[in-house]
């Protein structure tokens, strides 16, 4: 594990002629690099340097030396998350904070530090447990290995060079297209093809919102919803609305797929653009809508989204928001679409309250007027009835 290089942990050694390979006593710990040091070559500047390896042993007392080959980069990249609950920490290295937080619940890394890294990570967590530093067993609970970006189908890299600076397509179209192109491409596991194309179109889905927002807003402030004096289109709408938050929700909080996030709220967008409602109820339901998507939107554009969020009439800021909630009273389904078979073959689709029962489904089957032509000079035998699906007449 150790290198003859300056960049790493220093192995706090002493080697005596007389005594041998000896630990650094306790409180001359740690040692630290000395930073007055003049890099050349690939050489390290501290097996140059007298001031730091020339010392004295610390169990005769006579001339020694440090150990200047320092420890491999993982030595510290094995065990950052632990500090990390107590940074602040003087005296050990870890505190009863590390008990709190630890294990971490979701931990998110490149593909190609999923084999060593999380095993050295293992390791020394299984070491601080045995030294009594924490009392979890494993470091992480959740795992997430994200994808890496292609150019062409190949990783990007600058040899190849097939790079793209993001930086210019920030200064051109927002930070926030460049993330939500970034996210809408593909699941997180999975890699992303760069698409100029892709880039435009994320950034014409913002526009869209954009000038969604605004013209609704321009009517001056909405009425307040209430629920009980809604239409039928208005219901339709609400309950896409909620069913969109209910998705994405769970695609966001538990499954991470923000791809299907982002498109789910595409596909909402879409179909705020098809309601034209200029009522009270209307406008009202259309201001619940728009919330829900800039709220829903905000953690992946939140620069555009604080803009819309004081456009849509609030004072506070949208990262201060609370995440949507769905209703489950707006999810309920009014009306069904049942298929209609005359002796097992489709001949025609009737729309029924969800809650009819199987007289009122049969009902409306064979009132349908398709229906009925195949129903002329037969009996009817027999009606097999499924609910909210299917009714199937048979006839001879
Ligand atoms: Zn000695």
């Amino acid at each position: 594990m150790s290198r003859q290089r300056y960049w790493g942990c220093p192995i706090p050694i002493i080697h005596c002629p007389d005594c041998g390979d000896l630990p650094v006593p306790e409180d001359q710990l740690p040692v630290l690099l000395p930073e007055d040091v003049e890099l050349e070559g690939v050489g390290s500047p501290i097996k140059k340097m007298p001031a730091f390896y020339e010392t004295s042993c610390p169990k005769c007392g006579g001339k020694a030396e440090r150990e200047t080959d320092t420890f491999d980069t993982f030595f510290e990249s094995s065990w950052y998350y632990a500090r990390f609950t107590g940074p602040d920490n003087e005296t050990s290295m870890l505190d009863q904070r590390a008990n709190y937080w630890l294990p971490v619940d979701q931990y998110i890394g490149g593909i190609e530090h999923a084999v060593l890294h999380l095993l050295y990570a293992r390791f020394f967590h299984k070491l601080m447990r045995d030294a009594g530093l924490l009392n979890s067993d494993e470091p992480f609970t959740r795992l997430l290995t994200q994808g890496m970006v292609l150019k062409d189908g190949s990783k990007m890299s600058k040899s190849k060079g097939n790079t793209v600076d993001p930086q210019e397509l920030i200064n051109r179209y927002g930070a926030d297209t460049v993330r939500l192109f970034t996210m809408f491409a593909a699941p997180p596991e999975q890699s992303l093809e760069w698409s100029d194309s892709g880039v435009e179109g994320a950034y014409r889905f913002l526009k869209r919102l954009w000038k969604a927002v605004q013209e609704h807003a321009s009517k001056g402030a909405a009425p307040a919803l209430d629920r009980d004096q809604l239409d039928a289109a208005q219901r339709a709408l609400r309950r896409k609305v909620h069913e969109t938050i209910q998705k994405v929700s769970d695609d966001v909080g538990r499954r991470y797929t923000f791809n299907t996030a982002i498109a789910a709220n595409m596909e909402l967008l879409n179909e705020l653009a098809r309601f034209q409602d200029d009522s009270d109820a209307g406008r009202a339901v259309l201001q619940e809508a728009l919330e829900s998507t800039v709220l829903m939107l905000a953690p992946i554009v939140p620069h555009i989204a604080h803009g819309l969020w004081q456009s849509l009439g609030h004072g506070e800021a949208v990262v201060d928001c609370r995440w949507p909630e769905f209703d489950p009273a707006a999810l309920v389904q009014e009306n069904a679409e049942i298929v209609v078979q005359v002796n097992g073959k489709l001949r025609g689709r009737v729309t029924v309250p969800a809650q009819a029962d199987r007289d009122a489904i049969e009902a409306a089957a064979l009132a349908d007027e398709n229906v009925q032509k195949f129903l002329v000079g037969g009996t009817l035998r027999k009606v097999i009835v499924v609910p909210g699906k299917l009714v199937n007449l048979v006839v001879q």
